[in-house]
């Protein structure tokens, strides 16, 4: 009986533990606390705001003082009429007074509400500011972040310190109403305690209790529910943009893959109405905590009032003035600690939005002589990997393995071996869109890394096998510049050059005609060959020094392909280029071959050396050579 007992006294015990106690979410959840305190992400948010557009900041302060002055007003009016009345003054006095009153009145509301509009139509400004910070993130960032997961979650999360009454829009506000707070409060609470300073401190430590409870369960909500859920968001929102995406249509039509993808996106869904459920618990438990504390004050507070009306001779306009000045500045009290618990949610919004824009990227280390070199300057360009191995970030597994390759200057050089092979990976790490775990990669004997990375990317005209088109005019998606930075001619030609110019002479808008149709209902979609072409006149329009084709007529038929290699053979004239096909007959054109096998390189030489070396290039060599002649075969 007595164990019994103890275990409910303990429950109890914890249970008024739990009632009063705030929560580290984030702490008790491993996850690493804000790098930013309150105060500093409050100095953050007005800075950048101010320097985004300072309105907005302006209209925040008057609004804020404004506010409290035109409650103070409205309390003070039923002690004057009354004060009025208790001292029998005329009509003609009365009179006076409320219209002087009215006035102040209307003037005081009609700033403010000119104030509030003008911070609404600066917050506007603001949050375009916002938005291209945040996407000029997240088109420079490193190549490699974009696929990993815990970037992409903050990207997701971050989104929400630039919503308004968020992040940064809600810290400002949160602290305009707290600058409300604190002129309330000062104002009231000096007026208070005047009749009795013991009321300040039973509304302060209530309010402070009021305060831990809202903290605990905003902090949870961050957590447990919007960090854990950013993911959550991030699926829904694949599967809203796959079924809305011409891309997979097709697909998803002909292997009848609605049923599965509407079940998985369901699955996904189950698992968020959870998570709002528990939400919505702690969010019912935490206002019945609030309420009841709420009404516990407000008995108090009239229980003391009511007998300094009895006993102590307080006039009845006074006590209207404190009934007034109490509920005002309790209300203000735990407003003010409301609004830092809202702050304090916006603070982590917050800190994702900086964590985002301060992500930690490949940088070079100035110190070394990296990153340093914005003038390439040269005219042969030989490349040479030194010892590379390289894995993928957050994966365990070396994708190559001690690769050392020289690729002369002005030579041509075919990568060929199976799928999974590397040799994809290996036209990543040359163009640096990775750097190598170990190793290095020499441009005529000197580290690619001393190179600024921007500057470097601009010697290399890329043709992959899956290219993306965008929205743009044809003409916009081949000089990939602004119309004022782009020859059209040019791309007219490079356009003739690679055979699509045919196929887009036939629509009224000829070059201007549009892609896509996300900005014009009339925008045209590429095939896969189209989309080949249009990438291989973006090589010849842009021109540049190193030549990288990567599996580049993979999509082309047998015409189309042969009328491709004539170009590249005219491309390529006295130029670098590596050219990766899986089709062997088309490496001839090459100075050297080296073959890829599990991330090594397990042959090398020009295609008679390893024909005559009888190994492994040989043997598919004359396994890809009887298959074309079998498909003649047919066709005659
Ligand atoms: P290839 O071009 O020879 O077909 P890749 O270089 O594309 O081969 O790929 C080599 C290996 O690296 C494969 O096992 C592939 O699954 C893996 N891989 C490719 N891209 C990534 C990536 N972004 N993240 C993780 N692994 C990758």
């Amino acid at each position: 009986m007595k164990v019994k007992e103890g275990m409910y006294m303990k429950k109890i015990l914890e249970a008024i533990k739990n009632f009063f106690s705030a929560s580290h979410e984030r702490e008790r959840k491993g996850i690493q606390a804000t790098k930013h305190g309150m105060f500093n992400n409050f100095v953050y948010a007005v800075k950048l705001t101010w320097q985004l557009n300072n309105q907005f900041i302006i209209a925040m302060i008057v609004v804020g003082v404004l506010s409290a002055l035109y409650m103070l007003i409205g309390i003070y009016i039923p002690k004057i009429v009354l004060a009025l009345v208790e001292n029998k003054v005329t009509t003609d006095t009365m009179i006076k007074v409320l219209v002087a009153v009215g006035i102040i009145i209307l003037v005081v509301k009609l700033i403010n509400t000119k104030a509030q509009y003008v911070g609404e139509y600066a917050w506007d400004k603001v949050y375009k500011g916002l938005v291209s910070k945040y996407l000029r993130k997240s088109f420079t960032t490193d190549f490699k972040n974009m696929e990993n997961p815990d970037f992409l979650d903050l990207i997701e999360r971050s989104k929400h310190a630039m919503y308004n009454y968020q992040g940064i829009s809600g810290y400002c506000r949160r602290g305009s109403n707290i600058l409300s707070n604190i002129v309330l409060v000062v104002i009231a609470g000096a007026a208070i305690a005047v009749i009795n300073p013991l009321i300040i401190l039973v509304l302060v430590v209530i309010s402070y209790f009021i305060y831990k409870i809202l903290d605990s369960t905003m902090e949870w909500t961050k957590v447990n529910f919007r960090d854990a859920m950013s993911s959550n968001f991030r699926k829904n929102y694949y599967f809203s943009s796959t079924a809305r995406d011409f891309k997979y249509a097709k697909d998803i039509r002909l292997f009848k893959m609605q049923d599965f993808i509407e079940q998985t996106w369901k699955d996904i869904n189950t698992v968020y109405y959870a998570a709002c459920k528990k939400n919505h618990r702690k969010w019912v438990m935490c206002e019945a905590k609030m309420s009841f504390l709420r009404l516990f004050q407000n008995l108090l507070l009239y229980v003391v009032l009511i007998y300094m009306v009895l006993n102590k001779g307080m006039s009845i306009s006074d006590f209207v003035l404190y009934i007034g000045l109490v509920a005002s500045f309790s209300t203000a009290m735990t407003d003010m600690f409301c609004n830092m618990v809202w702050m304090n949610m916006n603070r982590m919004e917050l800190d994702d939005f900086r964590t985002f824009l301060d992500w930690n990227e490949d940088k070079p280390d100035i110190e070394k002589g990296q990153g340093v070199s914005k003038n390439i300057g040269l005219k042969q360009f030989e490349f040479k990997f030194e010892n590379v191995s390289f894995k993928y970030p957050g994966h365990e597994k070396y994708v190559l393995k001690n690769i050392n390759l020289t690729i002369e200057a002005g030579s041509k050089l075919a990568v060929v071996g199976i799928n999974g092979a590397g040799k994809t990976t290996l036209t990543k790490l040359l163009m640096r869109l990775y750097e190598p775990t170990e190793g290095r990669i020499l441009l005529n004997g000197v580290d690619v890394k001393k190179y600024d990375r921007d500057t470097y990317f601009k010697i290399f005209s890329p043709v992959f096998q899956n290219i993306e088109i965008f929205a743009f005019p044809v003409w916009q998606n081949i000089s990939m510049k602004p119309e004022n930075e782009t020859d059209k001619n040019r791309t007219m030609e490079a356009l003739e050059r690679s055979g699509l110019d045919e196929k887009i002479n036939k629509y009224e808008n000829k070059i201007d005609t549009m892609l896509l149709r996300i900005f014009d209902p009339n925008g045209v979609d590429l095939s896969g060959g189209e989309r080949q072409r249009l990438a291989m006149a973006r090589a010849l329009y842009q021109n540049r020094e190193v030549l990288v084709l990567d599996e580049p007529t993979a999509a082309l038929d047998a015409l189309a392909e042969d009328r491709m290699y004539q170009e590249f053979n005219q491309m390529v004239k006295g130029k670098t280029a590596i050219f990766i096909s899986h089709r062997l007959s088309s490496t001839r054109f090459c100075d050297k071959i080296v073959m890829f096998e599990d991330g090594r390189i397990i042959e090398e030489g020009t295609h008679e050396q390893l024909i005559k070396a009888n190994g492994k290039y040989r043997n598919m060599f004359q396994v890809q050579a009887q298959y074309y002649k079998d498909k003649e075969g047919e066709v005659c």
